[in-house]
């Protein structure tokens, strides 16, 4: 089975490299990454569209290989234990605690 990561070792140096540096122990927040993307989705009437989130550095895929978007309102809940593509924006714990104070609390649509 395909993972995040390529191959075993990748998990191993991902983790050494995240220990040796001290920069994260726990859940790296994918809303933190520079590769998180926000991306217009059309919604069901025209003119309007929903928001979605997905990882340009191709990490997200389904379990036959297909890229997995998430729907934006969930952004704050994508984590994973580590990620050598992982470039963050900034602190993270500051970052995601602002982020759920403007996310919205559902799947809107928004108009073009
Ligand atoms: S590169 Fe890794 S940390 Fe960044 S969004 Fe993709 S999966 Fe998440």
């Amino acid at each position: 089975m395909k993972t995040e990561f390529d191959t075993d070792r990748e998990i191993e140096t991902s983790i050494a490299t995240l220990d040796g540096t001290g920069l994260a122990h726990g859940p790296v927040y994918c809303a933190n990454c520079i590769h998180c993307k926000l991306v217009p989705s059309p919604a069901e009437a025209a003119g309007l569209y929903r928001l979605r989130v997905r990882c340009d550095a191709g990490k997200w895929r389904k379990k036959l290989g297909e890229e997995k978007i998430y729907k934006y309102f969930t952004v704050a809940r994508r984590s994973i234990p580590s990620c050598l593509s992982y470039e963050d924006m900034g602190d993270s714990d500051d970052f995601i605690r602002d982020l759920r104070k403007v996310l919205p609390t559902s799947d809107e649509t928004y108009s073009f």
